[in-house]
């Protein structure tokens, strides 16, 4: 049977998710009035509770888990703890056959008292804080998980779902519960915002951040400048040399988004923090790019006098279009045309648990949360009628998955075994 047709079990479950709309949209409105920026440490901790409690009407097994405190660099070249939220973990039948990870985060990028108010916009959309990026995603999840198990198809296929607190700014205090969750997955589906037009996200450049200190020596510039190493004139030939990679290889792109030190300028400077961004398409681009920040490092710390340390890399490895992620978009977007959704995607430099999914070896698809746009603005908007829309999209992609009209270990076995980091 073609994946664009529809059986009764699928009949079953989109019946059920459209009898729900108005309760789609209230929890949805209601997760978006309760602010949890990334750094809003009280308001992420008063929201898990409400997140697990509604997650508690699956038949899985919920817990929060506190993260371990992240390591930053300070302006003084000093590392800092941050800790950030729990992360909510369910678990429902690991011995079934098929085994999914689906993840979402439940920060914003808002901190509190910069964008609150919810307004409908009155076209069919509604702007508000998170309504796309990502509340709206969460309620969508959880709405096709329960019209899944629902059905009868249920015993099939089990889940862990993984929801962060952290994604906003990189994942770094809950990525390890991330790996782990995913890791012996077949299929992953994460819930970022799809374009208005419905489009998803096709390949990911994989996203670094390095934090590059230089040390050097602080001296009078008047009375005894002989005695300075500067520090600064150590990140500038860093600096200098990134620019030069820019085009070196194809896909991958440099930018220094920042540049901490110095004071006075009677003072040589003794301290310089490089904040360096890169993007790179495939593993042998990130490679080569970590390669290379290294070797320049290494020989601008020949300098005389300068010392240093690289702290940072790859935290969310590349997504590029393989074999495994040819065949599972293949199968959404047919999956798709049976609702009357044409679902196409476009390559991206942007990045989200997707890669790190990936990185895990599960081919995943990560924008299966509602329709949406100009996310991480005050303009932020979700397409009403896209909650029930894309929460039978994936209601139907877990009873395909379940059924095997879509073949999860066909489609895990596409794999590269190397993606496995
Ligand atoms: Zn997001």
């Amino acid at each position: 049977m073609s994946l664009r047709q529809l059986d009764d079990h699928d009949r079953v479950v989109l019946a059920r998710i459209d009898a729900r709309k108005p309760a789609l949209l209230t929890r949805t409105l209601d997760w978006a009035r309760l602010n949890t920026g990334s750094t809003n440490i009280e308001g992420l901790t008063a929201f898990a509770p409400i997140l697990e409690d509604a997650f508690s009407e699956l038949d899985a097994d919920i817990q929060l888990i506190r993260c371990a405190p992240v390591d930053k660099i300070d302006t003084k070249g000093e590392s800092t703890r941050f800790q950030s939220g729990s992360v909510l973990q369910a678990t429902a039948r690991p011995e079934a056959p098929v085994q999914v990870v689906l993840t979402g985060h439940y920060d914003t990028v808002y901190a509190p008292g910069t964008f609150e108010a919810i307004t409908d916009l009155g076209d069919g959309r509604i702007n508000g804080p998170g309504v796309a990026d990502m509340k709206g995603g969460l309620v969508v999840m959880l709405e096709a998980l329960q019209a899944f198990e629902a059905g009868p198809l249920k015993d099939r296929l089990g889940y862990r779902i993984v929801l962060s607190p952290d994604e906003e700014t990189g994942n770094f205090a809950s990525q390890q519960l991330i790996h782990k969750a995913a890791t012996g997955a077949h299929i992953g589906m994460t819930y970022e915002p799809a374009m208005e037009s419905g489009a998803m996200a096709g390949a990911r450049k994989g996203s670094a951040i390095f934090d590059i200190v230089f040390h050097g020596k602080a001296s009078h510039a008047g009375r005894a400048p002989e005695q300075g190493r500067n520090a600064l004139y150590a990140a500038a030939q860093f600096i200098t040399q990134m620019e030069r990679l820019e085009h070196e290889y194809p896909g991958v792109t440099f930018n220094v988004g920042r540049l901490d030190g110095g004071g006075a300028v009677n003072i040589v400077p003794d301290l310089a923090i490089v904040r360096l961004g890169v993007r790179a398409p495939d593993q042998g681009a990130a490679a080569w790019t970590t390669q290379k920040v290294r070797a320049t490092f290494d020989q601008v710390c020949e300098r005389d006098g300068i010392t240093g340390h690289i702290h940072g890399g790859f935290y969310r490895p590349p997504k590029p279009h393989n074999a495994a992620q040819a065949a599972l978009s293949l199968a959404i977007a047919e999956t798709g045309a049976g609702l009357g959704l044409s679902i196409t995607y476009v390559d991206t430099g942007g990045v989200c648990e997707g890669n790190n999914v990936f990185a895990a070896g599960v081919p995943n698809i990560d924008t299966l949360g509602v329709r949406g746009g100009l996310i991480h603005s005050p303009a932020e908007f979700m397409v009403v009628e896209s909650l029930a829309e894309r929460a039978g999209l994936s209601a139907l992609i877990l009873n395909r998955l379940a059924d095997g009209r879509i073949d999860a270990h066909r489609i895990h076995a596409l794999m590269e075994p190397h993606h496995d980091a």
